[in-house]
Formats: structure tokens, C-alpha cells, sequence
């Protein structure tokens, strides 16, 4: 599972330019399933069965990154941000452009320690004031090596193993959850009803691509996968975010716009106890995942979120544990084996 996650780590696809990892999860998942389509805002869609229920499974492809706003005359270039970033992971990193002639490395320039007023020091600096240095002497050579305005930028940095069984890498959200889909229809052998394994656009800028896929489809039940901020690590305090690394998967009772059905919560309560699957829940103030706006959509259309805890999300230094992994992609499967009983 390993070898896996870092190829799908290390495909740039980022909002709205998800062909890339569209394209090799298509490839492996062909296999393990009945039908592979892409519908027409770019959604991959899975068919694996046939008859009821629907069970409609979503893991989000695209990942956060930068993108060209603005090249000046000496050959700087300034960006825009696709997702969510905190401005201070950005500084002196190394990235690259995605441009008309293959990746371009490229890094965020920082003042030098030496040229800091004391004040400046202390002062957060801001996305608006960073920029893109790829070595060009002006913008007409920005321009030959491949630059335009609208390409996409990616920081993929390593993927590592690192102590007992945890990983290091950039874009685990949601590749992470990516992973998980392909695990569970290469595990799903009997069960009952049809699963749609959908591959979603342009969820972090507004949950965009499960809006039309899940209406669409019109399924019984939509469970996502995805990651979740773990909170074990130091200066947190143990309420900001009680999902833990290592403590196995966790369902979403509340996160900024929906709170999971009671019913549902017990089905999922009910097969991790039966399986013997350590389940963790998880209470958001923030964020949503693309099983939050489904119970909008249509009639209302129930759902459920199953997330692997994940440290320093929305860095290039997230780490998960594969024990996690496997044990979401084993409860995700167990649920799909059991859903029939219930829509
Ligand atoms: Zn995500």
C-alpha cells in the first residue's frame, strides 16, 4: 500500500487540473470494477454491481497548491493560492510550474536574516508580498521557459517512511482517502447493491465536484474519505482536536455544516465493533468534507464521513499511520458489505 500512496503523492494535480491523478487512479482501479467514467465537469466515476441500494463513495482528487497570477518585467512572478495555506509554510520552499513546457523548479524568495529590521522580524509575512523566483532575467524569458498566467503550481517535496508504521509526505488530503478507494473495491468481492467509487473535483475550493456527481447518481447513502487534523502532537491542547494518530478511523459527528444522522452513526458503531476496528469520532468547527452538502442535495441525501487522522495537514510534512489506512479501508468496505440492511 506504500508504493501505491507515494505514486499518488507524487502525481501534481491540483484544483481544477485533476487529469494527471484522474488518470492513474482510473488505471488502478480498471481492473476491480464494472464501468470507468468521467463525467463532464471531470469527476471519476466507478461502477462496481448492479441494483439496490446505491452506496456512492467519494475521496476528493485534487489537492491544494499555488497558481501564476502575474509575471513583473524582471521575471518574478506573483500567485495566487488554491485552497487553504497557512502563509508561513510557504516562505523559502522550493516548488514547482507546471508550465507549457514540463515542471519548472521554482522557490518563494524570503528576505535574508541579514536585511531584517527587528520589527520585520516579528511580522508575519503576507501571501500578497511573496513571490516566485525561477531564475529568469525578465518576463519575456519567464515567458520561453514555459510560464503563463493560470498554470498550476505543486510542492511535493518526499514521501518517507518514518518511525513504526507512519508516513511522511505532501497532499495526504486526500490522497490518502485516493488510496482508500482503491482498497476497497479491490476488496469488495460479495455484496449486495451497486458502488459508485468517485474520484471528485475541486473539493477544496468549495466541495464542488460531489455537488453534481451525487445528484446525478441519486445514490441511497454517500460515504467520503478523506483525512482529518490528528491532535496529539505538542502545544495542542487535547479538546482542539480529539482524533488521534494511530487510534484507528474516524466517523464525523459535527463539522462546520452538517452533523451525521443518528441511525447512521449506529450502523457505523455497530460494524466497527463487530470487525473488531478501533473507531475514533471527530467534532469540526471548521472545514467539511464532500459528504457534508450531500444531505442538501436533491430530497436530502444521507452520508457519512470516514477520515484517517493526519498530522500537519495542508503541509508538505503530513504524516498518517498505514494501520489507519488499512483499518478505514477495511471499516469503508464493511460498511458497503452491510448498507443493504439499512436503505
Ligand atoms: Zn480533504
Amino acid at each position: 500500500m506504500e508504493d501505491l500512496l507515494k505514486k499518488l503523492v507524487e502525481c501534481p494535480s491540483i484544483s481544477g487540473y485533476e487529469k494527471n491523478i484522474r488518470d492513474l487512479i482510473s488505471k488502478e482501479i480498471r481492473p476491480h470494477v464494472d464501468e470507468v467514467k468521467v463525467d463532464k465537469i471531470g469527476n471519476l466515476i466507478c461502477r462496481k454491481g448492479s441494483g439496490s441500494p446505491k452506496i456512492m463513495l467519494a475521496a476528493h482528487m485534487d489537492e491544494v497548491g499555488l497558481m501564476v497570477k502575474y509575471i513583473d518585467e524582471k521575471g518574478f512572478i506573483r500567485f495566487e493560492p488554491v485552497g487553504g495555506w497557512d502563509p508561513k509554510i510557504l516562505l523559502a520552499r522550493k516548488f514547482e510550474i507546471h508550465g507549457s513546457k514540463g515542471p519548472l523548479v521554482a522557490v518563494i524568495g524570503s528576505k535574508p536574516i541579514h536585511l531584517q529590521e527587528r520589527e520585520e522580524e516579528k511580522k508575519p509575512v503576507k501571501i500578497k508580498e511573496m513571490f516566485i523566483d525561477i531564475g529568469a532575467k525578465n518576463r519575456k524569458e519567464a515567458e520561453r521557459m514555459g510560464v503563463n498566467v493560470g498554470d498550476f503550481i505543486t510542492n511535493h517535496g518526499e514521501f518517507n517512511k518514518i518511525g513504526g508504521s507512519k508516513v511522511t509526505g505532501y497532499g495526504f488530503d486526500d490522497r490518502v482517502g485516493c488510496l482508500e478507494l482503491i482498497e476497497v473495491m479491490k476488496n469488495l468481492k460479495n455484496f449486495k447493491g451497486t458502488v459508485y467509487a468517485v474520484g471528485t473535483v475541486k473539493e477544496e475550493i468549495g466541495l464542488v465536484g460531489i455537488r453534481g456527481s451525487a445528484f446525478g447518481l441519486n445514490p441511497d447513502i454517500v460515504i467520503a474519505i478523506d483525512v482529518t487534523t490528528s491532535g496529539d502532537t505538542p502545544e495542542l491542547k487535547p479538546h482542539e482536536a480529539i482524533a488521534r494518530i494511530s487510534e484507528g478511523p474516524t466517523l464525523v459527528i459535527k463539522d462546520a455544516i452538517s452533523i451525521v444522522q443518528n441511525e447512521i452513526k449506529k450502523w457505523v458503531q455497530d460494524v466497527a465493533k463487530k470487525n473488531k476496528i478501533k473507531l475514533q469520532f471527530d467534532i469540526l468547527s471548521h472545514g467539511a468534507t464532500d459528504a457534508s452538502i450531500t444531505p442538501m442535495i436533491r430530497e436530502g441525501i444521507p452520508s457519512l464521513s470516514i477520515l484517517t487522522p493526519s498530522r500537519y495537514l495542508h503541509t508538505p510534512v503530513e504524516i498518517v499511520d498505514m494501520n489507519d489506512v488499512k483499518n478505514s479501508a477495511k471499516l469503508v468496505t464493511e460498511l458497503v458489505k452491510t448498507a443493504y440492511k439499512h436503505f
